[in-house]
């Protein structure tokens, strides 16, 4: 993955919280795991200690959010300078332009993948679902061990998730390496990274779109929590069949090069979140009736689903009797 080195970035999205401490066990408390991560949705009382991956579950249910798993610089001349944030460290002000993108993948890569999810999306909305409102996400808020956020206090150990109420995108950036390689043993590959922040937008797009209040049933291979879920792994696919098209405001391409390997990157990552992969390192049993996300092979199927048809109407996952 390379990023058109003169292509200039828009930061004004991004905030970094830091670090806030605490890491697992404060916060919201766990249990209610069977909780449709939705707004609204009531917090849970009651603790749980477990395996980090089955607080990454309940947690998350029990946040309000919207998440991936059902387990677990310095003065640009963008003119970005000043954050709009409040506690924002200012890690990504001094990402201006796509050399910087591709100098620091793991900071200005992060700006660069949403600034192009925001113009695919902008685009795609406007051709192919023209009745809705297109917003970008409010924002995407990295921070170290936790902070606060629209659905509670986001710990590292839930994974990257959506949150409806603020329209925010919050992960800890050590989620890839310490829990999705180091737990679950999933790819290290430069496009894991944007396949799940493109999976999460997927849930700001079908947070514009209406499409979660669909949502009834929570739990099982075809329940409609995992059609939800493998939806935005449908969109994640859309973005990226066409991110080395997607043009900006003034006309440029930012992503320049997008490999068949990175796409297999984006492939391996999503079949290392399926439930049933995760179920198997975790518990060393598949439940099926306990899904909330999908099985690795429809992941790969959804994801792949979008690659090669790039059509909202091509991701319905809420068409058919099953979704495998
Ligand atoms: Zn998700």
């Amino acid at each position: 993955m390379r990023f058109n080195p003169k292509a200039r970035l828009d930061n004004s999205r991004m905030r970094n919280s830091g670090g806030g401490g605490g890491g697992m066990g404060g916060g919201m408390g766990g249990g209610g795991g069977t909780r449709i991560p939705l707004p609204g949705g009531t917090k849970a009382g009651g603790g749980i200690g477990f395996v980090l991956i089955v607080v990454v579950i309940l947690l998350l249910k029990a946040c309000g959010g919207v998440d991936l798993t059902g387990a677990i610089g310095a003065g640009g001349a963008s003119g970005y300078t000043t954050s709009r944030f409040s506690g924002d460290t200012g890690l990504y002000q001094g990402c201006s332009t796509g050399q910087d993108a591709n100098d620091h993948p793991t900071t200005c890569g992060v700006v660069a993948v949403e600034n192009s999810l925001n113009d695919y999306w902008k685009n795609t909305l406007a051709q192919q679902a023209p009745k809705a409102t297109w917003a970008p996400e409010a924002a995407i808020n990295t921070f170290s061990g936790q902070t606060s956020s629209g659905c509670g206090t986001a710990q590292s150990g839930m994974g990257p998730f959506y949150c409806p109420p603020d329209q925010t995108i919050y992960f800890d950036p050590t989620f890839f390496k310490d829990i999705l390689q180091g737990q679950l043993n999933g790819p290290s590959g430069a496009f894991v990274e944007p396949y799940v922040i493109a999976h999460e937008y997927g849930h700001h797009v079908q947070n514009l779109l209406g499409t979660m209040s669909k949502v009834k049933t929570q739990q099982g291979p075809n329940s409609d929590s995992v059609r939800l879920e493998l939806q935005a792994d449908c969109y994640a696919g859309m973005w990226a069949k066409s991110a080395t098209t997607t043009e900006d405001s003034q006309g440029n391409v930012l992503i320049q090069d997008l490999t068949q390997q990175d796409i297999q990157d984006g492939i391996a990552a999503a079949k290392s979140v399926g439930d049933d992969t995760i179920q198997k390192e975790t518990t060393g049993k598949v439940s099926p009736e306990q899904w909330t996300h999908g099985s690795s092979a429809a992941r790969v199927k959804w994801f792949m689903t979008g690659y090669q048809n790039g059509s909202l109407d091509a991701c319905n996952t809420f068409n058919g009797q099953t979704v495998e």
